[in-house]
């Protein structure tokens, strides 16, 4: 299967990472698609003045590399998202690159316009990935992807029905990941005194909580016709024991 993440910012990936763990595990191809060129990302500049979206692009190719996924930049101003139709287009575009089967994205209602703008944007391009007379010159895939929205953090009216366990060894690889985008985590220790990875490993475990388990990601699926997540999209609990998680070259163990 391949997954396709489209968030709007070089990190917004966090979200989600310790499940690409459990898929790329599995065998699963993992994609990443940033609709902006996050240049705004610097409000108190650079340690050597290199612009924003250069510090961005280079830390979110570091995540990427660690799934040996391809990662596409829309290069939409960072801030100023509109949902046009040209951004309409691109997504398809790169949904097809990708061979999208299950796109993972922002939830509906975010704090972040750029978030809402990319969650229906991606979820409408999604519908026309399979019909080649839209935006005929690239190839049109067979079927529509699914849509999983990832937890946007607490207050914005998601209730999440999804959920994929992580153990400690998960978190901890997540966190590493998410401090690979260096630039972000100064900006936020420097307004809030802690950084992503903090608030990452507080979320999983608070998340872990509900299904009375240490660590756990959460997501709600497009409820859209043809975008439904088939039921076995997402890794269940670390107990489970699948045919993918069974046989040797996919098997998660080790993860
Ligand atoms: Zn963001």
């Amino acid at each position: 299967m391949n997954v396709t993440c489209v968030f709007a910012h070089q990190d917004d990936e966090m979200r989600c990472l310790g499940t690409l763990l459990r898929l790329h595990a599995r065998g699963h191809r993992i994609g990443f698609v940033c609709v902006t060129d996050g240049g705004g990302g610097l409000p108190f500049g650079g340690p050597d003045g290199e612009p924003a979206a250069a510090v961005r692009e280079r830390e979110m190719r570091a995540v990427a590399e660690r799934f040996d996924a391809q990662y596409l930049c829309l290069g939409r101003e960072d801030g100023f998202t509109t949902g046009d139709a040209a951004l309409r287009r691109d997504l398809i575009a790169a949904l097809r690159r990708l061979g999208s089967e299950l796109i993972i994205t922002h939830w509906t209602s975010d704090y972040n316009d750029d978030h809402v703008v990319t969650a229906k944007a991606v979820t409408d391009a999604a519908l026309f990935v399979n019909l080649a007379s839209f935006e005929p010159a690239v190839a049109a895939l067979p079927s529509v992807p699914r849509v999983l929205y990832a937890h946007p953090g607490e207050g914005y009216g998601f209730e999440p029905t999804h959920f994929v366990e992580l153990s400690a060894a998960h978190v901890a690889e997540k966190s590493e990941l998410i401090r690979r985008h260096d630039s972000q985590m100064a900006v936020m220790r420097r307004l809030r005194g802690y950084d992503y990875a903090d608030e990452m490993a507080a979320e999983t475990h608070r998340t872990g909580a509900r299904l009375m388990v240490a660590h756990a990601e959460a997501f709600r699926p497009c409820l859209a016709e043809r975008r439904i997540p088939w039921p076995t999209d997402l890794p269940g609990p670390l107990s489970e024991s699948g045919p993918l998680s069974e046989s040797g070259p996919l098997s998660e163990e080790g993860v």
